[in-house]
């Protein structure tokens, strides 16, 4: 929604809300319509919509501010549109994800937890097929091995309005010199992710992510967050 918002805790509204649509999506693979949501909590349209709205400013959703249905773009780690990164359970699909970070982190949700989660996705550059399996949060395999994840956004445009512009920036590539193309293509420079760097970058939200269901909201707070990949041994100097 927007950077820098103050401490916040949802409401009692909000979190069961966010734990149905997890629930529901992690279920079916795609997000419900506003007659689910009502049948599943006995909240009307009204109350449903002031939940959207909390989550999305807590960072948990994305909803279409303007639409009057506020449809659901995100539900994180899900995407309701195509995106670089499918989620195929047991050889089929199961749902889109919301980029290249939310590939990492999908396998720790809950219900899927011991299962096998294949990540389906593509170089951000030639569209070179890209294969991750992930079980727990961990890497079980990478086709190819020398896959990245390439950031073309830094921190100081994250969730200016929304999330969507970040996520977008957040794209598997075949390797460095494909991050190259990539942004020669793009016209932007971004930040280089190994596996590992993506998977500490998303640990500490996919730790409570539905297993809590009081999980407080997520803030972008810009110099935290550079500060954080810093930490990590992401080269963020192309950024300063
Ligand atoms: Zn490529």
């Amino acid at each position: 929604m927007a950077q820098n918002v103050p401490d916040f805790r949802f409401g009692e509204d909000a979190i069961k809300v966010r734990q149905f649509l997890y629930q529901f999506w992690c279920e079916r693979g795609y997000p419900p319509a506003l007659r689910d949501a009502a049948e599943a909590t006995g909240f009307d349209r009204r109350r449903l919509m002031q939940a959207y709205r909390e989550l999305d400013l807590g960072i948990m959703i994305v909803i279409d501010q303007e639409a009057e249905n506020v449809n659901i773009l995100k539900c994180m780690p899900f995407s309701a549109y195509p995106t670089q990164a499918r989620l195929m359970m047991d050889g089929r699909f199961h749902s889109y994800l919301g980029c290249a970070m939310e590939a990492m982190a999908a396998s720790r949700m809950p219900p899927f937890a011991g299962k096998a989660c294949e990540i389906e996705a593509y170089c951000a550059c030639c569209l070179a097929r890209i294969g991750l399996v992930m079980t727990d949060g961990a890497v079980i395999s990478a086709r190819p091995d020398s896959v990245l994840i390439h950031v073309s956004l830094s921190p100081w445009y994250w969730n200016t309005t929304n999330v969507m512009r970040m996520c977008d920036s957040m794209n598997f590539v075949l390797d460095r010199s494909h991050a190259d193309r990539f942004e020669r293509q793009a016209g932007r420079r971004g930040a280089i992710f190994t596996l590992e760097q993506g998977l500490a970058f998303v640990s500490r939200g996919v730790s409570t992510r539905m297993w809590d269901p009081h999980r407080p909201p997520d803030f972008i707070r810009p110099a935290q967050m550079l500060d954080g990949l810093k930490s990590l041994g992401v080269d963020v100097s192309m950024w300063e």
